[in-house]
């Protein structure tokens, strides 16, 4: 019989939702123990979960190595900067990646000490009675009872059953984010967020990039012009997207990998050196679970919860990506807080409608709340404004006068409904609309608040001014 061992808060999963959750819990005063399964690079316990790891903070340590490597064949010019030589040292530009990951899920360990959190490493599978057994690396196995359990277990990547990953000619992103060279030639399958960031890697580094997507939209849930102009400005770097494209057969032969695919003019084939399969992700629920637990999964495997991330089940609360809604490290963040908070009897909550959406390609596109196509499909009457950062004298400045924000407003009460970006650094400009619609505020609020001149966020401003027709700096 394992030993069994008493906490108020068991947290299954040390992603971005799982260690926000144990951290408020235990600043809260809660016992808390969180247990996480990964390994980095290296074979030891690596809490931060997908993000940390392999998603969000690794894949923007290469898009930013690489954006510099781009600007030096092209901004740079116009500075009237020149070099001798522009190289690219992979294995360096991968180490800096890997020492920026090793100091962030370090920082989260550090962190769980500090505030007094248990960590235990290894695999953890809910019983019936809020009781979680470890199966832990070393092989022994412990057992967890929980007055609350919060199961943060996150997603993996879906594999295709045509196109199984072999982690060096058909991969996902984390074999993406760890080529050893640029590969000359590279298909990606699926023009989602994380198919255009890591095709934008390569690209800029030098590979011919093909994305295979089979849905006939590009970018179908962006507002339509923020995805006209990123998909012309995708095609001017030369990533080469094929939309209305289905992929039928993958293999693998001495000469690369063999891409078969049907699009409008029939079957066809592209060898590739390398191919990133991201065709989205699945909540990694696989054998979290006993079977009397009472804990429901969805058709699509993810947990159900009610809108505060309760499972039904006395004390178990799901969180992040193994649940409805976003997946997003940002939206698993607030529900951790969220959960940890109304199990310490204070009103937690997460307003779905102001969670904000970027993709971190050049030019950067982002959004919050509602399109203009969506207001349409549910007769919400709205006004738009919109203002170009060709306009904005700071951007023109920095070389980067592509791209445009647009407010959306209710037509009657002038309530903003949506933001809608794409161009510089609009993955920061993006929270000016996150705040607004949180305070519930109008485009005339946006528009009398004083902006720094010059700054990016005149775009913001003046999108804002526009609504009511009255942006100074539009002809
Ligand atoms: P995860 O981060 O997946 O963490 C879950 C953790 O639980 C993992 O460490 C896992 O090993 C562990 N675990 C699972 N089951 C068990 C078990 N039974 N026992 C013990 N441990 C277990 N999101 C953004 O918001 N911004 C971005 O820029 C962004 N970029 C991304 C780029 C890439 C390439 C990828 C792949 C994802 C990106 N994401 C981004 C998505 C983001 O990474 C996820 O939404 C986020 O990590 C989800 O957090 P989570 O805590 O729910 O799950």
């Amino acid at each position: 019989m394992a030993e069994q061992q008493e906490f108020d808060v068991v947290v299954i999963g040390g992603g971005p939702a799982g260690y926000h959750a144990a951290i408020r819990a235990a600043q809260l005063g809660l016992k808390t123990a969180c247990i996480d399964a990964a390994l980095g690079k290296d074979g030891q316990p690596a809490l931060g979960g997908t993000c940390l790891r392999v998603g969000c903070i690794p894949s923007k340590a290469l898009l930013d190595s690489s954006r510099q490597y781009w600007n030096m064949g092209h901004i740079f010019n116009e500075h009237g900067i020149s070099f001798a030589d522009q190289k690219i040292d992979v294995a360096q530009m991968v180490g800096r990646k890997d020492k920026i990951v090793k100091q962030f899920t370090g920082g989260i360990a550090a962190l769980f000490k500090a505030n007094k959190v248990t960590a235990f490493y290894g695999f953890g599978r809910l019983q019936k009675g809020n009781v979680v057994s470890v199966k832990q690396h070393d092989g022994t196995t412990v057992e967890l009872k929980g007055t609350n359990v919060i199961l943060a277990a996150g997603s993996d990547s879906i594999e295709l059953p045509f196109a199984k990953f072999d982690g060096k000619n058909i991969v996902d992103n984390e074999g993406a984010l760890d080529f050893t060279e640029v590969p000359k030639r590279l298909g990606v399958i699926g023009a989602g967020v994380i198919g255009l960031e890591l095709g934008s890697v390569w690209n800029r580094l030098g590979s011919e990039v093909t994305v295979f997507e089979a849905m006939p939209d590009f970018l179908a849930a962006a507002d339509k012009e923020v995805a006209k102009v990123a998909a012309r400005e995708f095609k001017k770097q030369g990533l080469d997207i094929r939309l209305g494209t289905k992929c039928t057969k993958i293999e693998v032969k001495a000469d690369g990998v063999h891409v078969s695919f049907t699009d409008a003019k029939g079957d066809q084939e592209l060898v590739v050196d390398k191919l990133l399969v991201a065709v989205g992700r699945r909540a990694a629920t696989k054998n979290l679970l006993a079977d009397d637990t009472g804990v429901k999964l969805n058709d699509r495997g993810q947990i159900e919860v009610d809108e505060h991330c309760h499972t039904g089940v006395d004390g178990v609360w799901a969180i992040g990506d193994c649940v409805r809604g976003p997946m997003l490290a940002h939206k698993g963040f607030e529900e951790g807080i969220a959960v940890a908070e109304l199990i310490a009897g204070l009103p937690g909550h997460v307003n779905f409608d102001t969670i904000p959406w970027v993709i971190y390609t050049e030019p950067e596109l982002a959004w919050v709340g509602k399109t203009e196509e969506q207001l349409k499909a549910e007769g919400v009457a709205y006004k738009a404004g919109s203002f170009p950062f060709a306009a904005v004298g700071r951007a023109v400045a920095m070389s980067e006068p592509i791209g445009f924000v647009k407010v959306l407003a209710d037509a009657e009460t002038d309530r903003v409904l949506g933001m809608h970006l794409v161009g510089p650094n609009v993955s920061e400009l993006v929270h000016e609309g996150v705040l607004t619609m949180e305070f519930k505020g109008s485009a005339d609020d946006l528009a009398r608040i004083c902006h720094a001149h010059p700054s990016l966020s005149e775009a913001v401003h003046d999108a804002a001014m526009a609504v009511a027709k009255r942006a100074i700096h539009k002809a």
